[in-house]
């Protein structure tokens, strides 16, 4: 599940500084931001599913270590920079717009002498939104793949885009684990694959995000050939064999915390030989996760993805349960999980039209995850 605090006022930060470019702050924005539910870089990861809210704005801009960047601000927000596979919103306040403006073009040449990652620009808007270039790569190039971040850096966790616009992203995970491949082999009609949730996502030619554990590649290589043939669908990670990151999780068998991180990189190297949309973002299995969990998947350059609307479609009886509980959640900005193991999640399909209807409805555009960030 995903945990989010409620939206409180707290002690505000509103540090500029400019230092590695590995470090994040997480942060929700009040009305348009990304929110990333943990703590990344030098000063650790937050507990698990904690929010840095709005209200209790912590904002840095990590670019150089200039003494020039430090400026404190208030009652504005502000366009820091937006460069690499994923961008941060979140908000800044200027107390006085004058030194704002001062600190901002000192921030600009400190940034870009030092680093020549992240290129500030200043908005023309007073209400401006602060935008920070997220933990990226030192060099970003034309290779790094979306949701690449520093390896050797805690990974950021992200629950949505940002909330404005009309893009929302259907993902799906492809859960397996060992008890499940241990059902297929006893019953051969068994499926863990819907095919006709892609069915459903292909003649609508409507884009999604698939998180694949490396069994359900394994036992699914030819559904998972036909998801890397499609360019509207991206291929994600979702562990091996979908163990627990944290205990208790449902009722997942738990991962032995030295094994977490081979289990993520295998999972990686089994889904990339498939080619398509590749991507460095991953989810926990269950959404289950805490800071030795994060810190585990540091060496590997990935974002973490969670999501801010739960289908609820592994238990569902009927689909219109499914239904509601997206349509009732979902905005601009929101990251939508669902499932294709058709077994375990029987409703989804029946679901998955009306979701799109709705979707249209709201006008709000379905979208891979990386066209979310961008
Ligand atoms: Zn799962």
């Amino acid at each position: 599940m995903i945990k989010q605090s409620p939206l409180r006022r707290g002690p505000r930060d509103r540090r500029t500084r400019c230092s590695s470019p590995a470090a994040v702050a997480g942060r929700r924005s009040r009305r348009y931001g990304v929110t990333v539910l943990a703590l990344t870089g030098g000063r650790g990861p937050t507990a698990p599913g904690r929010t840095v809210r709005a209200a209790g704005v912590t904002r840095r801009s990590w670019c150089g270590g200039s003494p020039a960047g430090r400026r404190r601000s208030a009652d504005r927000r502000r366009w820091i920079g937006a460069t690499g596979p994923r961008r941060v919103w979140q908000h800044a306040r200027v107390r006085n717009p004058g030194i704002f403006v001062l600190a901002a073009g000192l921030l600009l040449t400190a940034c870009t002498s030092s680093s020549g990652a992240s290129q500030p620009a200043a908005r023309p808007s007073s209400d401006a939104v602060v935008v920070t270039a997220g933990p990226v790569t030192a060099e970003p190039s034309s290779a790094v793949l979306p949701g690449a971040t520093r390896p050797g850096s805690v990974p950021p966790v992200v629950g949505n885009g940002p909330r404005i616009g009309n893009r929302v992203a259907l993902t799906f995970d492809a859960d397996m684990t060992d008890t499940m491949l241990r059902r297929m082999a006893a019953d051969p009609t068994l499926s863990f694959a819907n095919r006709k949730v892609i069915d459903i996502l292909e003649r609508t030619g409507t884009p999604a995000t698939f998180f694949l554990t490396g069994e359900w590649v394994e036992a699914y290589p030819d559904v998972t050939r036909r998801l890397a043939g499609n360019p509207a669908f991206e291929l994600a990670n979702h562990t091996y064999r979908h163990q627990a990151f944290k205990s208790p999780c449902y009722s997942l068998p738990p991962i032995a915390p030295a094994q977490m991180t081979e289990d993520v990189a295998h999972t990686f190297d089994v889904i990339a030989p498939y080619g398509g949309r590749q991507t460095r973002y991953f989810r926990f299995p269950g959404l289950c996760y805490d800071d030795a969990a994060l810190r585990a998947l540091a060496p590997l350059g990935v974002t973490v993805v969670q999501g801010d609307v739960v289908s609820g479609d592994p238990n569902a009886t009927a689909a219109q349960p499914i239904v509601h509980a997206v349509l009732t959640g979902v905005r601009p900005g929101s990251i939508v999980v669902m499932h294709i193991t058709e077994a375990n999640a029987r409703f989804t399909d029946e679901a998955l039209q009306p979701i799109l209807d709705g979707l249209r409805a709201r006008g709000l555009r379905p979208v891979p995850l990386s066209d979310l960030f961008r």
